[in-house]
């Protein structure tokens, strides 16, 4: 009788659409001002990305939800570093770097109204040795006149070159049903291939935190370096890494380990190596430099993490060098900048002396537990039966919106989907959603909670 008033099908299909698990990864990849950010916020259908005039603006996100004929998946616009810092075609090689090591498909848009350069050219290297299906975006065809100028980009050997205005949306549709077709339905980097296989983990952190002097404590100082896939040019991004006594995988370290630091003004750059490493890993590791005030880029590395879905442990290292004075401002900065994430797992390491690294790898297997989690319906719905008696939503405008029913409609990170009689305020909510940790667990991972009400 709970269920009354809701149609079985439209119910499936919200369990689905909230139970989507990981989405494939869809890079937009090309030189400065040839219109990937006006791209980008074409297939968003919102003015998110931004764009400016101004060349050079650094942009703080990197990854966008999006949703193209039914379809749901991540767009990833690379064009947000300062190209002073880098040089255009470091970025632009980069770019195609970040193609290679975490998306699925790649569009590369190509300004016709200038046609192919010597820096595309050299793109067009990369992608194809990366191996990842290529849609060719020929920009800037704002009306039939410019057409031969797509045409002319038949020279890349890219295959059909499709004419767009990102500026005015003239073809955008056609050029998104193409790259559609080239992206795999689930991401193959991060779950398709690596079921029982190492487990994978991205070391994360602002520069200078100690993230390569974490690995190499952790790795020792002979390590293996694995190239999986044997016979590929690619770079060893990814290593094994024996702790605890299970091998993981520790991915795109080399992002690490390249020495060369840039320059102030690479945030951008830092951010999509991390965007791209969080793609291919199951837990995060966000190490923060505890000597330190938290900072925001700290916050925005967690809120990365938390948003890509990820388990999260927090390590806070250089505890070597904390005094008792420093240890309670940390702790009052965890209270007020890290509330939102009470359920991070927590480590307080030293990197330089190797303290409390044993504790590194429970942290990690209780938060890939807690991520892993399924509460089945029968339990789900007993306890939620429960919360509605004892602790009914506030009454609004003479009525009283109640919780019907729930599912759990995925893991990796948790999924709900609660059947509710009106609105829940977003009080109610994170209390329900507090609730359900304090039955249930969900210890290091974030857990999705959506509400569908009936009409
Ligand atoms: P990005 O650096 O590759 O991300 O390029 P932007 O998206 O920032 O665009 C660079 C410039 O090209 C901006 O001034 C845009 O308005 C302009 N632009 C982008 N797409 C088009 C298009 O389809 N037609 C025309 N005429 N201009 C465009
Ligand atoms: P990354 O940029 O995050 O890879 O950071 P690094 O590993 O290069 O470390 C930055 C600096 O912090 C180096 O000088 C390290 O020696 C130092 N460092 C790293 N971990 C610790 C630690 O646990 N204690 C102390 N005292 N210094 C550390």
């Amino acid at each position: 009788a709970a269920q009354e008033g809701f149609d079985p099908e439209e119910v499936e299909s919200d369990i689905a659409a909230a139970g989507h698990g990981p989405l494939p990864v869809l890079a937009v990849v090309g030189r400065p001002n040839v219109g990937k950010s006006t791209l980008v916020n074409r297939i968003l259908g919102r003015r998110e990305a931004v764009v400016e005039d101004r060349p050079g603006v650094t942009r703080d996100r990197v990854t966008y939800e999006a949703e193209w004929a039914g379809r749901r998946f991540k767009v990833v616009d690379t064009g947000g570093w300062e190209q002073d810092v880098l040089g255009i075609d470091a970025s632009v090689a980069a770019q195609a770097e970040f193609a290679m090591e975490a998306a699925d498909a790649v569009v590369f848009v190509v300004d016709s109204s200038v046609g192919a350069t010597d820096t595309d050219e050299a793109v067009v290297k990369l992608l194809r040795r990366a191996g990842k299906p290529v849609v060719l975006c020929a920009n800037k065809v704002d009306g039939p006149a410019a057409e031969a100028d797509a045409a002319a980009l038949w020279s890349l050997g890219l295959g059909e070159p499709y004419p767009v205005s990102a500026l005015h949306g003239r073809g955008t549709g056609d050029m998104l049903d193409a790259a559609l077709e080239a992206l795999p339905e689930a991401p193959a980097q991060t779950f398709g291939t690596a079921i029982g296989g190492p487990r994978r983990v991205a070391l994360i952190g602002r520069p200078n935190v100690g993230k390569s002097s974490l690995l190499n404590k952790v790795a020792g100082e002979e390590r293996v370096v694995v190239n999986e896939q044997a016979g590929t040019t690619r770079d060893p991004v990814d290593e094994l890494i024996e702790l605890g006594g299970k091998t993981w995988k520790f991915v795109d370290t080399a992002g690490i380990r390249r020495r060369v630091h840039l320059q102030e003004g690479a945030d951008y750059y830092a951010s999509l190596r991390t965007a791209a490493a969080l793609e291919k890993a199951e837990v995060a590791v966000v190490l923060i430099d505890a000597s330190e005030s938290i900072s925001v880029q700290d916050q925005r590395i967690i809120t990365m993490a938390v948003e890509a879905g990820r388990a999260l442990v927090i390590a806070y290292n250089k505890w070597d060098t904390l005094d008792e004075e420093r240890r309670y401002y940390l702790e009052r900065e965890i209270e007020r900048d890290l509330v939102q994430i009470p359920w991070a797992q927590r480590v307080n390491v030293s990197a330089r002396t190797g303290r409390h690294m044993e504790k590194l790898v429970p942290a990690i297997e209780t938060a890939i537990a807690g991520w892993e989690t399924r509460v089945p319906t029968g339990r789900l719905n007993a306890f939620l039966g429960e919360i509605v008696a004892s602790h009914p939503h506030p009454i609004r405008g003479g009525k009283q919106p109640r919780i019907l029913f729930g599912t759990q409609a995925g893991i990796k990170p948790p999924r709900f989907v609660l059947f509710a009689s009106g609105f829940l305020e977003a009080g109610y909510r994170r209390f329900v959603e507090r609730r359900l940790r304090e039955e249930f667990g969900f210890e290091g991972t974030p857990i999705h909670i959506s509400v569908r009400v009936r009409e």
